[in-house]
């Protein structure tokens, strides 16, 4: 979530956005099932329920024309999957990227079924894309995009449906243009997207939520695994929403954040970079580059450092087959969604590096998005000394259920999230069907 790419900018050149179902060097949706049949086998869920958990349940897939500022029609695909209901409504994330497309979308959903499940939050699993590249784009285009995206989902969506909420290169501001277009068809309705600006209904520490999740899990997984966090050192990579939240966390918990990147490139200071410095840099340059002070390093080599926790806080499929050998981290947290591919997670257990799962660590926002959800149905606003509070005992619950499972079944920490998470989905599918 970054408000960097959705400030105005000069607008050059439009170029065709590129057509979904692009060539990957990865396929997100293999990841998620190998990663919930490796669960599912170790629990012997049954065929039927493995059927329905497998396959998503609505998939709209809707073409959103936008004229542009300079008068030309483009058209962009956005997609919205609903993934599973059992448990409550669809939950999830809409992302802007220009890699987006079905594949990446659907697996998406489905980790939030399963995230949603780990924290216990009455919700199901959705998420949703569009295939655009917002850095090229102007505030009124991306209003336009996502006003017509809103239109064109719309009977999918509810408060007791389908709730929206922010992630990659999504922010306040498109939330707020999300509720602002339902709600010209069905009245004032807050409670159909979480992740709001304050002003419009939005939670105290819902901004921070992702990032403070992932200072809990960090801090509590380096207990359980002999690293003191006071002066560990750290690596981020990805300084938007939950990277530059997770860094400022830490750091106040006197971890040394080594080195932190974003897309554009990444630096580093072994003693521990100052990360309101970096903050400040980022607001007044737009990228963590050259911040002085500290050394140039790129995307690859933040992957490498000899650190205690690596932090992949951006894309997906960033720890592949090909470079697992080379990660030195002794826990590998994963702040992002999917960062770590199957086949690199052998290697890596191998190594005996400990993996925290994404379903895990990144749950602190939609926890807070359920808050959120809560305050609106309850037209009452808590303050942020409840929200924390409430937040850091959802996450200790999950953390303790997960440590235990992996310690009482001997099942490495990822299998041990998913199979917390899918007892209580299939629980659900049972008594429904
Ligand atoms: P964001 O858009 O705010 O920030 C993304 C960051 O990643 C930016 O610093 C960007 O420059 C960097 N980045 C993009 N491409 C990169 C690349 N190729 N190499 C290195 N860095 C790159 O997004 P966010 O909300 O912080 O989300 C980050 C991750 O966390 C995503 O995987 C998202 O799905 C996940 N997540 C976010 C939330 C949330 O509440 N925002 C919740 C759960 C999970």
């Amino acid at each position: 979530m970054s408000t960097a790419t959705l400030t105005p900018r000069p607008q050059t050149e439009v170029s065709t956005p590129p057509r979904p179902k692009q060539p990957r060097h990865f396929d997100f949706n293999r990841i998620t099932d190998e990663q919930f049949l490796e669960a599912a086998e170790h629990m012997h869920l049954d065929e039927e329920v493995r059927q329905l958990l497998l396959t998503p349940y609505r998939e709209l897939i809707v073409q959103v024309p936008v004229r542009m500022d300079d008068g030309k029609l483009s058209m962009f695909h956005g997609f919205r999957v609903q993934h599973n209901g059992v448990r409550g409504p669809y939950k999830g994330g809409l992302r802007f990227h220009h890699q987006v497309d079905l594949g990446e979308v659907r697996s998406l959903a489905a980790l939030m079924t399963w995230k949603t499940a780990l924290v216990d939050i009455p919700f199901g699993g959705a998420k949703g894309g569009i295939t655009c590249d917002p850095s090229k784009m102007s505030r009124a285009e991306l209003q336009a995009l996502t006003r017509g995206f809103t239109q064109k989902i719309d009977m999918a969506l509810g408060v007791y449906r389908d709730i929206p909420a922010p992630d990659m290169n999504t922010n306040a501001q498109v939330m707020a243009w999300i509720m602002d277009e339902y709600g010209k068809k069905h009245g004032y309705t807050p409670a159909i997207v979480t992740g709001k600006p304050i002003s419009l209904g939005g939670s105290l520490g819902r901004e921070e939520a992702t990032g403070r999740g992932t200072m809990i899990i960090t801090r509590e997984a380096c207990k359980a695994f002999g690293v003191t966090l006071r002066g560990a050192a750290v690596a981020i990579q990805g300084f938007g929403n939950v990277g530059s939240w997770a860094a400022r966390l830490l750091a106040r918990e006197g971890a040394r954040i080594v080195a932190v990147s974003d897309v554009h490139g990444g630096i580093c200071s072994p003693e521990g970079l100052d990360i309101d410095a970096v903050t400040l840099h980022v607001k007044e340059s737009g990228s963590v580059v050259d911040m002085p002070g500290t050394r140039a390093i790129d995307n690859d080599e933040i992957l490498m450092l000899p650190v205690d926790v690596l932090i992949p806080a951006a894309l997906g499929g960033v720890i592949h087959e090909d470079n697992a050998g080379d990660v030195r981290a002794k826990l590998v947290v994963e702040a992002g969604n999917s960062p770590v591919t199957p086949e690199a997670d052998r290697v890596l257990r191998q190594r005996k590096a400990r993996i925290v799962p994404d379903i895990l660590v990144n749950a602190g926002g939609v926890t807070v998005s359920y808050f959120e959800w809560v305050q609106n149905l309850q037209q009452f606003r808590w303050s942020l000394e409840e929200v924390n509070t409430r937040l850091e005992e959802r996450m200790m619950a999950a953390w303790r259920h997960v440590y235990e499972v992996h310690q009482t079944q001997k099942l490495p920490l990822r299998v041990a999230a998913y199979v917390v998470a899918l007892e209580r989905v299939s629980e659900a599918t049972r008594q429904r069907y």
